[in-house]
């Protein structure tokens, strides 16, 4: 029998505006198909804004929905699209190449052969695996931008292709949401955007923002947080969406060379960085790579630190992410220090 099991995401926020001498804000709302919490320490207008303006960007990017730009895009195979979604097309082709293809935004037909994406769970046969990797290739979305005023945008992929954002866009969303505040003037606040947080300035206290990371084995608990302050820190774990069939665990992350769901002995891995895009494409691309690929990834570009728990129940956190984590109570996780 087939179990399924989704848990969402469950960073928790450890503190809110609570001392704020000024106004607070919230908006709890569905959203990208997770749950999201938005506390800003202003006005209820710019909450509601933050909230309008990631509800929007849901409208443009979700890829089965039917009259969003992506939608379009994978069923007529051309579009021209909201510049919102070619900026954040062009930002993603840019991180396909950049992460050599552990991160590839046509792997989005595998995600629903596997019943990812209608919860229809379901190991498929290799020979649909094999015919589906055949149009995988982030290559094969082409931008263009036609001179005028303004410009006339337009995207295409090839005809047996899909693709799906689900890596990038809520750490995308996360940034526009940092520019609505800002251009409202507001400098502190909290965003839960389904596990992607940004800690947007510090609290009103003057502390930073104390993020929680989920324990996997029961995700209504954090094994430990991450201090952060005008930062977005993205997570992406096996345990957030997946199946078991005949007793083997089949994740929502796959892996684009094989076509299967990663299971290479990562549990988590949690990225701190000053961009949510690059948060959450990098959070999905090292839970890919696995440790060692991800610890020499790491070394090679930097900009960013990285907390990953295997599946011994050990953690593996690169410099700076150590000198700001600290485990929760009754853990005691072993901790790697990567230089
Ligand atoms: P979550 O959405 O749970 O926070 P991620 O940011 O890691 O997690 O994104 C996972 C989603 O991205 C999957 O649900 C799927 O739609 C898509 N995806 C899965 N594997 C890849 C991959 N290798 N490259 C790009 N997108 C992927
Ligand atoms: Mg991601």
């Amino acid at each position: 029998m087939k179990k399924l099991l989704t848990f969402l995401s469950c960073l928790l926020l450890l503190s809110g505006c609570a001392y704020a001498p000024a106004q607070t804000a919230r908006e709890s709302f569905e959203c990208m198909d997770t749950f999201m919490n938005v506390e800003i320490c202003g006005g209820e207008e710019t909450a509601a804004a933050v909230r309008a303006e990631i509800e929007r960007l849901d409208g443009l990017l979700s890829a089965s929905a039917e009259d969003s730009d992506i939608g379009r895009l994978n069923r007529a195979k051309s579009v021209t699209p909201d510049r919102t979604t070619y900026e954040l097309l062009e930002k993603s082709l840019g991180a396909c190449a950049e992460l050599e293809g552990y991160l590839d935004i046509s792997v989005y037909p595998l995600v629903e052969e596997w019943g990812f994406i209608g919860r229809d769970y379901r190991v498929p046969g290799q020979a649909s695996i094999d015919r589906l990797l055949q149009s995988v290739s982030y290559q094969g979305v082409r931008l263009s931008a036609r001179e005028s005023e303004p410009p006339i945008l337009y995207a295409e992929i090839g005809e047996n292709m899909k693709i799906g954002l689900g890596a990038v866009a809520k750490g995308f969303a996360a940034d526009r949401a940092r520019s609505v505040m800002e251009a409202d003037g507001v400098t502190s606040g909290i965003l839960n955007l389904g596990g992607t947080v940004a800690a947007v300035g510090k609290k009103p206290s003057g502390a930073a923002w104390r993020v929680g990371i989920c324990d996997p084995e029961n995700t209504a608990n954090y094994f430990g947080a991450v201090e952060a302050s005008d930062q977005v820190i993205a997570t992406s774990g096996s345990y957030e969406r997946y199946f078991e069939e005949n007793g083997r665990r089949y994740c929502h992350i796959i892996d684009p060379k094989t076509g299967y769901p990663v299971d290479n002995g990562t549990v988590s891995v949690t990225v701190i960085s000053d961009s949510g895009f690059q948060s959450d494409a990098l959070s999905t691309a090292l839970f890919v790579m696995g440790r060692e690929n991800a610890e020499r990834y790491w070394k090679d570009k930097g900009g960013f630190e990285f907390i990953l728990l295997d599946d011994n129940e050990e953690l593996w956190l690169t410099k700076g992410a150590a000198e700001r984590f600290r485990l929760a109570d009754g853990y005691d996780f072993p901790i790697h220090t990567i230089e």
